[in-house]
């Protein structure tokens, strides 16, 4: 059972890597760039890996972002956030993503979101946990029985 599922998330994760869709890849600073294509997102990725090793800053947020900062870029938690071949449903997930994403390796916030959905964001955001109590246990007795 258990390796049917290990075969599920297998398969499901390799498949939304060889389909068109919204990506994320994070960097070690805990920004993330969001990024959407047409093609499979596993080429975007090592298009990404290029830009980054040959230090194309013009073409690539992230190769500008290493370059800048020395962070490593963790294309190893690359994550696929949706897949889609239709231009606007992508275009609108992306654009959502990095609306959500306050901090994100964007250049620019993608494709126009209408206000309700920014407002809707940013009102779903968590807002600071309080901090917790802490239970302190009363002092164990010391009486014999
Ligand atoms: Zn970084």
């Amino acid at each position: 059972m258990l390796f049917g599922t290990l075969c599920e998330i297998l398969i499901s994760t390799v498949s939304s890597l060889i389909s068109a869709g919204v990506y994320e890849i994070p960097c070690s600073c805990g920004k993330v760039y969001i990024g959407e294509t047409v093609r499979m997102v596993n080429t975007r990725m090592k298009e990404h890996q290029r830009d980054v090793r040959l230090k194309h800053i013009t073409q690539s947020a992230l190769a500008e972002h290493n370059i800048e900062t020395g962070h490593r870029i963790l294309f190893d938690k690359m994550a696929t956030i949706a897949t889609t071949t239709s231009y606007f449903p992508r275009k609108h997930r992306e654009a959502l993503k990095i609306q959500k994403h306050s901090d994100n390796l964007n250049r620019d916030s993608g494709y126009n979101v209408s206000r309700i959905w920014k407002t809707a964001l940013s009102t779903g955001q968590r807002s600071t946990p309080s901090p917790t109590l802490q239970y302190t246990p009363p002092p164990l007795s010391t009486a014999s029985i």
